[in-house]
């Protein structure tokens, strides 16, 4: 399939919005409704008036509800067709350009009870410049056929031999307060090896970390450049690794904004005025992700969770909206990457609701929530990248 090569109506403006992980299930707390229904969105609902709400499966059957799968697919590539793993598009937010014959790991510095329970996957939280002397060390005494690479706080990259690439392996975020269960598969004995010589350099640092943990394997993924698939020059901010990644290697760039921290505190104004200035510059699309409704699920903080999309419609889309209205005619997509209800307090792989709006026509009509989108036909979440600019594309040539 190639939806695009086409450049898009002259001077047509697309905006997609993900507020990732917002979707959600029926909260009793919430008289059976949902963070979206139950929030104060007085600018979703008109969007939705105006618009075209459905529904998608962003998460392909089969594939782990992560961000990187439903983020792949927003983007309009299918993760059944694209998606390698975790770890390479993590690798490509960090520089690291992939060769061939090599595979990228994550590699998380954890801490194991002498019991072998996972006691935190994330190390104690190490500063990332205390994280960077421990990967420095691992390089220094593990490092040869294999090589570390220092990432933020906890998360770092590790690149093997094509070879490695074949064992399965469990999360540690997965494994919270359980015995852990170490990789299985032909190459599993290189990682089981690394990850027991790994606590004696860990260790020695006196931090809460005490191994490294490896998972999330892949080798580098074929995107074809978003130019090229869609015809249209795109920017995307973001506070995500995961994100920085997947515009890395489809050649979207990734614009930086101050105070951007994947947290509740970000930066939601920057993060709009990055969009409108970018486009204003001359960028066909853009994608904004936040971070916070995710990270909320994950918390089981209700509050939060609609306080983050209440942040969404007075600090991002009202003036969004405004703003676009002054640059032209415009499209824009809402769609979270996956939903990560409050009670589950991880993702899940249900389909989520999606909102299309076109400033130039009326829509039909609807509610932006997921019981608004509940009778809707569930489509492939990569089309939606299709529908946002594919009506806009000029007829084929004869
Ligand atoms: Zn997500």
């Amino acid at each position: 399939m190639n939806p695009g090569a086409s450049a898009s109506m002259v001077g047509v403006k697309y905006v997609v919005c993900v507020p990732d992980g917002c979707a959600d299930e029926p909260i009793d707390e919430l008289g059976g409704r949902t963070p979206l229904e139950a929030a104060h969105l007085p600018t979703f609902a008109a969007l939705a008036a105006r618009g075209e709400v459905g529904r998608a499966a962003v998460i392909p059957p089969g594939m782990p509800p992560g961000s990187d799968v439903g983020n792949m697919s927003i983007l309009g590539y299918d993760p059944a067709e694209f998606h390698t793993g975790r770890a390479p598009i993590e690798a490509a937010a960090m520089g690291i350009r992939l060769k061939p014959d090599q595979v990228a790991y994550r590699c998380n510095l954890v801490t194991v009870g002498d019991d072998g329970t996972m006691l935190d996957f994330a190390g104690g939280h190490p500063a990332t410049e205390d994280a960077a002397a421990v990967i420095e060390a691992l390089q220094a005494e593990l490092g040869g056929e294999v090589s570390f690479h220092a990432g933020v706080q906890y998360r770092h990259v590790m690149v093997a031999p094509a070879a490695w690439a074949d064992a399965t392996c469990v999360p540690p975020h997965d494994l919270s307060g359980r015995p852990v269960e170490l990789p299985t598969g032909p190459a599993a004995a290189h990682l089981v090896e690394l990850m027991q010589a790994s606590r004696a350099v860990v260790g020695r640092f006196g931090g809460k970390a005490n191994q490294i943990w490896l998972w999330g394997q892949g080798r580098a993924p074929q995107l074809p450049a978003f130019r090229d698939r869609f015809g249209l020059s795109a920017g995307l901010v973001t506070a995500v690794d995961l994100l920085r990644g997947l515009g890395a290697l489809t050649g979207i760039e990734v614009v930086e904004v101050e105070g951007a921290t994947g947290w509740y505190d970000t930066n939601y104004e920057g993060k709009r005025d990055a969009a409108l200035s970018t486009l204003a510059a001359g960028a066909d699309l853009f994608v904004i992700h936040i971070e916070a409704s995710d990270e909320a699920g994950h918390a089981g903080d209700l509050g939060e969770k609609i306080a983050a999309l209440e942040n969404w419609d007075r600090r991002v889309l009202l003036r969004l909206v405004e703003g676009l209205d002054e640059l032209g005619p415009w499209r824009m997509l809402i769609v979270p990457d996956h939903a990560t209800p409050v009670a589950k307090r991880t993702h899940t792989s249900d389909p989520v609701p999606w909102l299309l709006v076109d400033s130039t026509t009326p829509g039909r009509g609807g509610e932006f929530t997921e019981r608004g989108a509940a009778t809707a036909a569930v489509v492939p979440g990569h089309e939606l990248m299709g529908r946002l600019v594919g009506a806009h594309r000029p007829p084929a040539a004869p």
